[in-house]
Protein backbone atom coordinates (compact mmCIF):
# COMPACT_ATOMS: atom_id res chain seq x y z
CA UNK A 1 0.00 0.00 0.00
CA UNK A 2 1.38 3.49 -1.38
CA UNK A 3 1.76 6.22 1.89
CA UNK A 4 0.51 9.01 1.57
CA UNK A 5 2.36 12.57 2.39
CA UNK A 6 1.09 15.86 2.84
CA UNK A 7 3.17 18.64 1.92
CA UNK A 8 2.09 22.24 3.17
CA UNK A 9 4.81 24.61 1.04
CA UNK A 10 4.51 27.84 -0.11
CA UNK A 11 7.33 27.95 -2.48
CA UNK A 12 6.83 26.45 -5.80
CA UNK A 13 9.95 24.97 -6.51
CA UNK A 14 10.74 23.61 -3.44
CA UNK A 15 7.33 21.93 -3.56
CA UNK A 16 7.61 20.66 -6.71
CA UNK A 17 11.39 19.28 -6.13
CA UNK A 18 9.46 17.40 -2.95
CA UNK A 19 6.51 16.10 -4.69
CA UNK A 20 8.88 14.63 -7.44
CA UNK A 21 11.06 12.92 -5.45
CA UNK A 22 8.54 11.60 -3.04
CA UNK A 23 6.49 9.97 -6.11
CA UNK A 24 9.54 8.99 -7.23
CA UNK A 25 9.98 7.15 -4.08
CA UNK A 26 6.64 5.55 -4.35
CA UNK A 27 4.59 7.68 -2.07
CA UNK A 28 1.31 9.37 -3.18
CA UNK A 29 1.48 13.31 -2.51
CA UNK A 30 -0.18 16.20 -2.39
CA UNK A 31 0.55 20.03 -2.02
CA UNK A 32 -0.82 22.48 -0.50
CA UNK A 33 0.52 26.05 -0.64
CA UNK A 34 -0.64 28.12 2.20
CA UNK A 35 -1.35 27.60 5.81
CA UNK A 36 -5.14 27.21 5.79
CA UNK A 37 -5.50 24.64 2.82
CA UNK A 38 -2.51 23.08 4.44
CA UNK A 39 -4.81 22.37 7.62
CA UNK A 40 -8.11 21.19 5.77
CA UNK A 41 -5.81 19.05 3.98
CA UNK A 42 -4.49 17.90 7.07
CA UNK A 43 -7.65 17.27 8.82
CA UNK A 44 -10.23 16.16 6.05
CA UNK A 45 -8.07 13.30 5.22
CA UNK A 46 -5.97 10.42 6.85
CA UNK A 47 -1.95 10.89 5.64
CA UNK A 48 0.99 9.05 6.62
CA UNK A 49 3.01 11.75 6.76
CA UNK A 50 3.07 15.78 6.78
CA UNK A 51 6.08 18.09 5.73
CA UNK A 52 5.03 21.39 7.08
CA UNK A 53 6.90 24.31 6.11
CA UNK A 54 6.98 27.06 8.94
CA UNK A 55 7.09 30.01 7.41
CA UNK A 56 3.44 29.99 5.27
CA UNK A 57 0.99 32.44 4.00
CA UNK A 58 -2.22 32.62 5.48
CA UNK A 59 -1.59 30.48 8.95
CA UNK A 60 1.75 29.80 10.02
CA UNK A 61 3.14 26.41 10.54
CA UNK A 62 3.77 26.62 13.87
CA UNK A 63 -0.31 27.04 14.06
CA UNK A 64 -1.02 24.53 11.62
CA UNK A 65 0.89 21.78 13.96
CA UNK A 66 -0.74 23.31 16.83
CA UNK A 67 -4.36 22.45 15.74
CA UNK A 68 -3.32 19.31 14.33
CA UNK A 69 -2.06 18.00 17.06
CA UNK A 70 -5.10 19.65 19.24
CA UNK A 71 -7.59 17.20 17.12
CA UNK A 72 -5.83 14.07 18.81
CA UNK A 73 -3.98 13.58 15.31
CA UNK A 74 -0.61 11.94 15.77
CA UNK A 75 0.84 10.90 12.39
CA UNK A 76 4.38 12.22 12.11
CA UNK A 77 5.16 15.87 10.91
CA UNK A 78 8.74 17.07 9.78
CA UNK A 79 8.86 20.87 10.57
CA UNK A 80 11.14 22.92 7.26
CA UNK A 81 12.47 25.51 8.52
CA UNK A 82 14.06 28.87 6.13
CA UNK A 83 16.58 29.07 8.68
CA UNK A 84 18.00 27.09 11.75
CA UNK A 85 15.67 29.59 14.28
CA UNK A 86 16.25 27.50 17.79
CA UNK A 87 13.35 29.44 19.06
CA UNK A 88 11.33 27.58 15.92
CA UNK A 89 12.36 24.26 16.00
CA UNK A 90 12.30 24.16 20.17
CA UNK A 91 8.64 25.41 20.22
CA UNK A 92 7.94 22.81 16.90
CA UNK A 93 9.12 20.08 18.90
CA UNK A 94 7.51 21.32 22.06
CA UNK A 95 3.82 20.87 20.50
CA UNK A 96 4.94 17.53 18.71
CA UNK A 97 6.67 17.72 16.12
CA UNK A 98 8.60 14.38 15.25
CA UNK A 99 11.53 16.16 13.23
CA UNK A 100 12.50 19.44 11.36
CA UNK A 101 14.84 20.29 8.65
CA UNK A 102 16.39 23.26 7.93
CA UNK A 103 16.58 24.80 4.10
CA UNK A 104 18.21 24.01 2.80
CA UNK A 105 18.55 20.60 2.64
CA UNK A 106 20.05 17.83 1.03
CA UNK A 107 16.57 15.47 -0.73
CA UNK A 108 17.80 12.25 -0.01
CA UNK A 109 18.60 13.46 3.92
CA UNK A 110 14.94 14.34 3.82
CA UNK A 111 13.62 11.24 2.43
CA UNK A 112 15.74 9.23 5.03
CA UNK A 113 13.88 10.81 7.73
CA UNK A 114 10.34 10.19 5.69
CA UNK A 115 11.64 6.60 5.96
CA UNK A 116 12.45 6.96 9.37
CA UNK A 117 9.63 8.17 11.16
CA UNK A 118 7.24 6.39 8.44
CA UNK A 119 9.00 2.99 9.90
CA UNK A 120 8.69 4.14 13.52
CA UNK A 121 4.58 4.52 13.36
CA UNK A 122 4.81 1.35 11.38
CA UNK A 123 6.55 0.09 14.35
CA UNK A 124 3.73 1.51 17.43
CA UNK A 125 1.28 0.40 15.21
CA UNK A 126 2.26 -2.93 15.49
CA UNK A 127 0.99 -5.19 18.17
CA UNK A 128 3.80 -7.78 19.68
CA UNK A 129 2.63 -10.47 21.92
CA UNK A 130 5.13 -10.74 24.60
CA UNK A 131 3.33 -13.32 26.83
CA UNK A 132 1.65 -12.64 29.97
CA UNK A 133 2.56 -9.03 29.99
CA UNK A 134 3.33 -6.73 27.01
CA UNK A 135 1.38 -5.62 24.43
CA UNK A 136 -2.83 -7.45 24.45
CA UNK A 137 -3.93 -5.59 21.12
CA UNK A 138 -4.03 -2.24 21.22
CA UNK A 139 -2.82 -1.61 24.86
CA UNK A 140 0.07 -2.39 26.92
CA UNK A 141 -0.23 -3.49 30.45
CA UNK A 142 2.71 -3.71 33.27
CA UNK A 143 2.25 -3.42 37.25
CA UNK A 144 -0.77 -0.69 37.06
CA UNK A 145 0.59 1.02 33.77
CA UNK A 146 -1.48 1.01 30.40
CA UNK A 147 -0.68 2.42 27.53
CA UNK A 148 -3.22 2.29 24.35
CA UNK A 149 -0.78 2.27 21.62
CA UNK A 150 -3.82 4.04 19.32
CA UNK A 151 -5.06 6.80 21.18
CA UNK A 152 -1.87 7.53 22.64
CA UNK A 153 -3.32 7.32 26.65
CA UNK A 154 -1.59 6.31 29.74
CA UNK A 155 -2.84 5.57 33.03
CA UNK A 156 -0.59 4.49 35.95
CA UNK A 157 -3.32 3.19 38.77
CA UNK A 158 -6.46 4.27 36.44
CA UNK A 159 -4.55 8.06 37.00
CA UNK A 160 -4.07 10.06 33.41
CA UNK A 161 -0.48 10.41 32.55
CA UNK A 162 0.62 13.48 30.24
CA UNK A 163 3.40 12.06 28.17
CA UNK A 164 5.23 14.25 24.68
CA UNK A 165 5.26 12.61 21.45
CA UNK A 166 8.74 11.30 22.12
CA UNK A 167 8.42 10.72 25.78
CA UNK A 168 5.39 7.95 24.75
CA UNK A 169 7.39 6.89 22.13
CA UNK A 170 10.14 5.99 24.51
CA UNK A 171 8.16 4.08 27.29
CA UNK A 172 6.43 2.38 24.45
CA UNK A 173 9.67 1.19 23.32
CA UNK A 174 10.81 -0.05 26.33
CA UNK A 175 7.30 -1.16 27.81
CA UNK A 176 6.76 -3.57 24.87
CA UNK A 177 10.03 -5.37 25.63
CA UNK A 178 9.37 -6.01 29.17
CA UNK A 179 12.42 -7.08 30.98
CA UNK A 180 14.76 -6.33 28.07
CA UNK A 181 17.64 -4.15 28.57
CA UNK A 182 18.40 -1.54 25.89
CA UNK A 183 21.45 0.68 25.31
CA UNK A 184 21.16 4.15 25.27
CA UNK A 185 22.68 3.58 21.39
CA UNK A 186 19.64 1.35 20.65
CA UNK A 187 16.80 3.45 22.05
CA UNK A 188 18.64 6.32 19.85
CA UNK A 189 18.22 4.75 17.03
CA UNK A 190 15.12 3.42 17.37
CA UNK A 191 13.12 6.37 19.28
CA UNK A 192 14.83 8.98 17.91
CA UNK A 193 16.26 7.91 14.42
CA UNK A 194 19.58 8.14 12.88
CA UNK A 195 20.39 11.78 13.35
CA UNK A 196 20.35 11.69 16.52
CA UNK A 197 23.57 8.92 17.27
CA UNK A 198 26.18 10.18 19.26
CA UNK A 199 24.37 12.57 21.30
CA UNK A 200 23.01 9.74 23.76
CA UNK A 201 22.71 12.08 26.98
CA UNK A 202 19.13 12.81 25.01
CA UNK A 203 17.98 9.35 26.73
CA UNK A 204 19.17 10.25 29.98
CA UNK A 205 17.26 13.43 29.97
CA UNK A 206 13.86 11.67 29.04
CA UNK A 207 14.16 8.85 31.16
CA UNK A 208 14.58 11.61 33.87
CA UNK A 209 11.47 13.34 32.41
CA UNK A 210 9.53 9.96 32.09
CA UNK A 211 10.84 8.64 36.16
CA UNK A 212 8.73 11.83 36.93
CA UNK A 213 5.93 11.08 34.96
CA UNK A 214 5.68 7.30 35.48
CA UNK A 215 6.96 6.13 38.58
CA UNK A 216 6.86 9.40 40.75
CA UNK A 217 5.20 8.83 44.12
CA UNK A 218 4.51 4.76 43.19
CA UNK A 219 6.61 2.71 45.25
CA UNK A 220 7.07 0.25 42.49
CA UNK A 221 9.56 1.29 40.20
CA UNK A 222 9.14 0.30 36.70
CA UNK A 223 11.93 2.41 34.82
CA UNK A 224 15.35 1.00 35.83
CA UNK A 225 18.80 1.60 34.68
CA UNK A 226 21.22 -1.32 34.61
CA UNK A 227 24.55 0.59 35.14
CA UNK A 228 27.05 0.74 31.90
CA UNK A 229 24.39 -1.33 29.81
CA UNK A 230 21.12 0.81 29.42
CA UNK A 231 17.48 1.25 30.61
CA UNK A 232 14.62 -1.95 30.99
CA UNK A 233 10.99 -1.23 32.27
CA UNK A 234 9.65 -4.73 34.41
CA UNK A 235 7.35 -4.77 37.17
CA UNK A 236 7.58 -5.50 40.70
CA UNK A 237 10.26 -4.69 43.40
CA UNK A 238 11.39 -1.42 44.74
CA UNK A 239 14.87 -0.70 43.49
CA1 LIG B 1 7.66 29.31 3.21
Amino acid sequence: MKHSILVIEDEIKIARVLQLELEHEGYSVHCAKNGRDGLDAALEQNWDLILLDIMLPKLNGLEVLRRIRQQGIQIPIILLTARDTVPDRVSGLDQGANDYMTKPFAIEELLARVRNLLRMSAISLQTQPTGSEGAHGDEIHIDGLSMNIRTRQVKRESQAIELTTKEFDLLYYLASRPGEVMSREQILSQVWGYEFIGDTNVVDVYIRYLRQKIDQGFPNKLIHTLRGVGYLVKDGETP
